[in-house]
């Protein structure tokens, strides 16, 4: 056995195309905690603990099946990656290393200095993690200035064949329903505020509990108590934890995928992200089983429709944007936002509830789901025009799925407008009226949601003017926008002064909102 196959800490999937093309017989395994790649940024402790703990299980599963698996702990040594390489080299006389090409740019980069470090020839291959490849990618995105998530959806689910009508139509008649899928609280409450069952939380075992110690005492300053973990670690409860989303929250998963309630920070979504990222789950079985509910009478077609439009729709679609777009990508700040963030995005020491609570749930557990993370804090940023590459920094720290290649295009694209409108048509910007119809945040808030100007108005309000105040060079020709700023510009100028004003207060204090 002179080949040893490297499996990072994202690229646990069972089908492991290089896995699957080789044999105990004619490979070894190599796997290394890097304790440098979990110190890159402050990342949250539960996404810590999930990788390295699903890593240590992912190796006993393929130790039980016959492989012979090099496993390397989290350690004190600064190159963990270097010298396990090396060690295993001279140890196994290896002659070469074979890994999937890693998921982002700083790793891809990690590796091609790894390998001139070593003597030993690292060879990738391609990332068989997603449904559509950098090539095809490639192909969807030449020669355009602008890309639509649509286009590329489309082509996916007549590539994969996925809710279509045999003569190529989209089943139900179109390509989304997301006309039913916007209730707000009112229709919530209205329905009687259901609740699914909790998610098949998974107590910590002793591989679990030993990652926990460790991540305690190698990553002690970053957000997050990793005592408090109950995630899945291995495929079979991933597994689960799908079967279960399908079961019992994917029905109302359309009708309430906008809602955001204090009292129920999952309601009808996955969470499912962590898993799909490091490949204990995969896109296609996901959106399968979704579309098996469908057709058993199970999950109405909104609810399958927008889910599965998540996966092969965006989740393809920011991949492909990243590697089209990097290494250039991080650099992109096109509104020039260059505010600091304030000082409690940490703590949620904020009078906004529904900044506060987000926050809080986000130390807990590392999760928000997809509207907090767009229309609270995503909005938040853009409109307090905080610097890009804080932003994202903040949320790679924060999130439990976090990872360069999906950040890149959620924060700089679609919440930031960082890259000029690339990827979204118009800056996803919005007032109070939004988070009080989708949120039961704004009764109880310090602020008052109705309010446009005064040191009570919700910031969010005087922001969102000062926003397209500010930016009505860029927008007034653009047809999402222009009705909005030319309503803007027609409001009486003291009413205009006032909402300026506020919106400066706002930003001066920023620290003590
Ligand atoms: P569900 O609402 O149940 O959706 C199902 C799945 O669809 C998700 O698990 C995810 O795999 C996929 N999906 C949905 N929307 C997106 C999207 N915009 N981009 C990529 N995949 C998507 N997703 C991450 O996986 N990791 C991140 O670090 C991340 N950061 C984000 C930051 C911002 C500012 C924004 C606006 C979005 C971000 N997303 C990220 C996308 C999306 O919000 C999460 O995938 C989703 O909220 C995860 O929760 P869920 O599994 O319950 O999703």
């Amino acid at each position: 056995m002179k080949h040893t196959i490297w499996l990072l800490w994202d690229h646990l999937h069972h089908d492991h195309s290089i896995l699957a093309a080789a044999s105990p017989r004619t490979h070894r395994i190599i796997m290394i905690e890097s304790r440098s790649a979990g110190a890159r940024l402050r990342y949250h402790t539960h996404r810590l603990t999930l990788l390295y703990s699903a890593m240590r299980h992912r190796a006993e599963e393929l130790r039980a099946q016959g492989w012979h698996v090099d496993y390397h702990p989290l350690s004190d040594k600064k190159n963990a990656a270097a010298e396990a390489l090396a060690a295993h080299t001279k140890k196994y006389r290896t002659e070469s290393f074979h890994l999937i090409e890693p998921t982002d740019y700083p790793m891809r980069q990690a590796v091609t200095l790894l390998a001139k470090k070593i003597s030993t020839p690292i060879h990738t291959h391609p990332d068989d993690l997603f449904l559509c490849s950098r090539e095809e990618f490639a192909r969807f995105a030449k020669n355009k200035k602008r890309l639509l998530m649509e286009h590329h959806y489309r082509a996916m689910r007549k590539k994969l064949g996925l809710l279509m009508t045999p003569d190529g139509q989209p089943e139900g008649g179109a390509w989304n329903f997301d006309h039913d899928n916007r209730a707000g609280i009112r229709e919530f409450v209205r329905a009687g505020s259901p609740q699914a069952p909790p998610p098949p939380w998974c107590a910590p075992d002793a591989i679990t509990r030993s990652v926990i110690a460790e991540v305690k005492k190698y990553f002690p300053a970053h957000p997050g108590d990793p005592a408090t973990f109950r995630l899945p670690v291995t495929r079979q409860r991933a597994l689960d934890w799908l079967n279960h989303f399908i079961r019992h929250r994917l029905p109302l998963f359309g009708t309430y995928e906008d809602l955001i309630s204090q009292k129920d920070p999952l309601l009808f979504h996955s969470m499912l992200s962590p898993f799909l990222n490091c490949g204990l789950l995969r896109p296609l079985e996901c959106c399968q089983a979704a579309i098996a509910a469908h057709r058993a009478g199970a999950a109405p077609l909104n609810a399958v429709e927008g889910f599965v439009r998540q996966i092969i729709g965006w989740r393809e679609f920011v991949n492909g944007i990243y590697w089209e777009k990097m290494p250039g990508y991080l650099d992109a700040n096109a509104l020039q936002a260059e505010r600091p963030l304030p000082r409690w995005i940490y703590s949620g020491d904020t009078r906004m509830a529904c900044m506060h609570h987000a926050i809080l749930q986000l130390q807990a557990t590392g999760y928000t789901h997809h509207i907090q993370r767009l229309m609270v804090l995503g909005n938040f940023f853009l409109l307090a025009e905080a610097r890009p590459p804080d932003v994202l920094r903040w949320y790679n720290e924060m999130y439990i799925d976090s990872y360069d290649w999906v950040m890149a295009a959620n924060v700089l694209g679609m919440i930031l407008h960082a890259d000029g409108g690339y990827m979204a048509t118009k800056p996803y910007a919005a007032t109070s009226a939004y988070i009080n119809k989708m949120s039961d945040h704004c009764a109880g808030c310090h602020y008052r949601h109705a309010e446009k100007s005064g040191p009570r108005s919700c910031p969010f309000n005087s922001l969102f003017w000062r926003f397209w105040h500010k930016h009505r060079d860029r927008f007034s020709a653009n047809p999402r926008v222009k009705a909005l700023i030319a309503g803007w510009d027609k409001r009486p100028a003291a009413e205009k002064h006032a909402v300026l004003q506020t919106a400066d207060e706002h930003l001066k204090n920023i620290d003590t909102l």
